[in-house]
This record gives structure tokens, sequence and C-alpha cells, in this order.
């Protein structure tokens, strides 16, 4: 799709968001007064996704209208669904791939290589052969092993040098992980240039789920001390790589610290990508679970009762990402069949043998919940069905039902 088009497709109403929130609700509702839990085939309950593409459309309207240096390029580690991908390549996004198979899965819709950045500074050999074979030709590095091995491999790659972060102020810290210093970022350079490397720009990630603005800021800076190391070693870097890390809820101030930056340390001749998750799909995604148990026990300590949902989904499941990415669920009520609307405390539990399966402490919901009751929770589209397992022999592979709540999205994707 070009920008004429986009524009064209691009009314999103004001209302947007809440019409779409409408419409998961119906579908939602719809799909479980198709079930009855006393007589329903076994699984028939599973807990199952409501996706708005909608709302991924709009969050790319909010991007391109906040951030127009910066082209996207979606992580799709962050939610591989197949629909989000397809509605993102049509809108012309890149994609930011971390093995094999995601470069196969963007590849498969048809996707142009070099819209394609194998962003993972540490690489399996054969994947990188494979980028090779394909023609994936960006990629990151961060240290002197991975430049001998793309030596070996790839020598044509173009290379990004993947810088440290202060990422203190996120929730999932990557820099103890990944991420060159500065005071080790011109040997890399030199030795690249030794081996006769393709060295084209630099890359940083602010930590996923970052919380501070500024972070984007020191990175810039940061960023254009190694694009001038690099012109001192004999690189013109043609590329800067903003990563991801963009939350819905600070998107606008990023956005603005992050262009302010840009626009004072690099010249417009220098192309900007970013690697964005999060940001395109947390909200876009509504997961349904069925309660499918109860128990109260009453605290021979305090004498309180205590109230305990049992789900049929936890943190083996789609809700991994209270542990791996510190989220906190947010339950609300689907349906009920008490009719009262007195307040409970209740704790959330998944459906494993394990104790670690605990999707809140403590949450309060009006009305007293009972075994075949629905939840749903918000909220759900990120770093959550891409890890789940089959622990305790659940299912890992949960239904999505799409909707599109835009006009733009719906003419892309044919519903
Ligand atoms: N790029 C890289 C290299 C990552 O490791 C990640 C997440 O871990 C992302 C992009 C996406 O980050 P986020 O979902 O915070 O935007």
């Amino acid at each position: 799709m070009n920008e004429k088009s986009l524009r064209v497709n691009s009314t999103v109403s004001d209302n947007g968001k809440e019409y779409g929130k409408t419409l998961t609700k119906d579908v939602l509702k719809g799909r479980i007064a198709a079930i009855d839990t006393d007589t329903c085939a076994a699984g028939d309950e599973d807990s199952f996704f409501v996706a708005d593409m909608g709302e991924v459309y709009r969050q790319h309207l909010r991007w391109k209208m906040n951030l127009k240096r910066v082209k996207p390029h979606y992580a799709v580690k962050c939610n591989p669904d197949p629909e989000v991908l397809r509605l993102l390549a049509g809108l012309g996004t890149g994609f930011d791939c971390a093995s094999k198979s995601e470069i196969e899965q963007v590849l498969n819709l048809g996707v142009d290589p070099s819209r394609i950045i194998y962003a993972q500074p540490c690489k399996t050999k054969s994947y990188v052969r494979f980028a090779f074979e394909c023609g994936v030709k960006q990629m990151t590095f961060d240290n002197s092993d991975e430049l001998y091995k793309i030596k070996r491999f790839f020598p044509d790659a173009e290379l990004f040098l993947r810088i440290l972060t202060d990422d203190s102020a996120s929730l999932c810290r990557l820099s103890d992980k990944f991420g060159a210093s500065l005071d080790t970022t011109l040997d890399l350079l030199t030795l690249a240039k030794d081996l006769e490397l393709n060295v084209t720009g630099v890359s940083f990630h602010v930590g996923s789920g970052a919380s501070d603005p500024q972070s984007f800021d020191k990175a810039v800076r940061d960023a254009r001390i190694v694009f001038d190391q690099a012109a001192d070693v004999g690189y013109n870097l043609k590329t800067l790589d903003v990563g991801g890390g963009f939350s819905g809820d600070l998107f606008e101030s990023m956005a603005d610290v992050l262009s302010k930056a840009l626009d004072e340390n690099f010249p417009t001749s220098v192309r900007i990508i970013g690697e964005p998750g999060r940001y395109y799909v947390a909200s876009a995604f509504t997961l349904a679970c069925n309660i499918i148990a109860r128990r109260d026990f009453q605290d021979p300590a305090t004498m309180e009762t205590n109230y305990m949902l049992y789900l049929n989904d936890g943190v083996y499941g789609n809700f991994s990402s209270l542990i791996f990415d510190h989220q906190i669920a947010s339950p609300r009520i689907l349906s009920k069949r008490d009719r009262s609307n007195r307040s409970t405390e209740y704790s959330l539990w998944g459906p494993s043998c394990d104790g670690i399966d605990r999707v809140t402490e403590t949450c309060t919901l009006h009305g007293v919940l009972d075994v075949g009751d629905w939840l749903y929770f918000e909220e759900m589209g990120a770093y959550t069905k891409c890890s789940t397992t089959k622990f305790n022999g659940f299912t890992d592979n949960h239904d999505v039902l799409y909707v599109s709540s835009e006009p733009g999205a719906s003419a892309l994707l044919n519903y």
C-alpha cells in the first residue's frame, strides 16, 4: 500500500476506539453464548481472544502522525499473529525478526527481504546462512565473535552495531544481555573494518515497557557518538535503528523526546527505523477465560474467608507476561449467573498444578462468581499468545476471533 491510499483510508473516527471495545465485547458475548459448560465438548470452553485489527491500524496512524521520521519495523516476536502481520505488511511497515521461522513467516507474506531486519545480536550460525540464502541483509551485532561469524557466513550483510542503553526505567531490561558499551564500540568498528565488513548503522533498545521518555534522548546522543567513531574508522553510516520500548500510554511524550533528539543529532539524510512491538498490538487483543473451579477457605490465623477462582488460563498459558514481563492482570466480568452486585475480593489462579500459577493475588469483582462464569482481560496482545506452553497438557493454541473497527483495516483485510 502506498502513502496515498493510506491517506484515503485513514479516516479514523474519534470514537473508533470506543466502537472497537463495543464490537469486541459483542463478539466475546456471542461466542460464550454458544457454549454451555455443563454439556460442551472437552475444551470448547477454552480461553480465546478477540482481536480488533482496527486498533492495530489506529496505532499505525498514530505512529505516522507523531514519529514521521521513523519507519516502523514491527517486532514479530511480540505477537506473530498472522492477521497482524498481514495488516502491517499491507500498511507497508518493515519487520524485525529474531529467528529463521519469523523471517520465513514474513517472507511468505510476499514482503521484500529489504523490509526485514534480523535484529538479534547473537545469532545461530545456520540462521545466518538462511538469512544469506533469503537475501535478508540487515542484521545487528554487538561483539567481536559475531563479526567473525558474519564474516564466514554472510560477509556482505548490512550490519548495525547495537549499543548499550540505560534501561533501568523499563519493565523488561535487555541491556544485561545485549548492547556494546561505548568504551568497546571503536574497537568493534575497527575490527569490522579490518574484516572488510559492511557496517551501515547503529541500533539500540531502551528496554521493553520503558517508562522514561528521556531514555530515548540519551540513547540517540550515544548513537551520534558511535556514528562519529564510525566515520573516523572510514564508514559512512546510513541508518539509525531506535528499537522498541514504546508504550501506548506514553507514546506521545516518547515520540516528542525522540523526534527532538533525532532532529538535533541526525541530519535528514540519515534513515531512521524503529522496532516497536508492544505498542502496535497490546491494546488490540482481549482474552476471555472461563472459571473452571472455585474454593472458599477460611484462613485459620485470621478466620477470614478467602475466595479463590480457578481459570482455564494461567502463567503457563497466555499470562506468561505476568512473570516474564511484569504485567498486572485486570479482570472484568463477561458473564455471571448471580444477579447481585456484592463486591468481593478474589484471588485468581491458573489451571495447572503449580503453585506459582496465580493470575492475580487479589482483585475486587462485583457479584458472586461461580464455576461456568466468564471473565475477560483487555490489553492482552503483547508477549502473551506467543509464549504459551502445553504444561500440564493444556492447549498452547487458543482461538482468535478477528474484528475490525476501522474501515481502513477492513479494506486491507476484507472483513
Ligand atoms: N527489538 C528487539 C531487538 C527486542 O528484543 C524487542 C523486545 O524484546 C523489541 C524490538 C520489541 O520491544 P517492544 O515490544 O518493547 O517494543
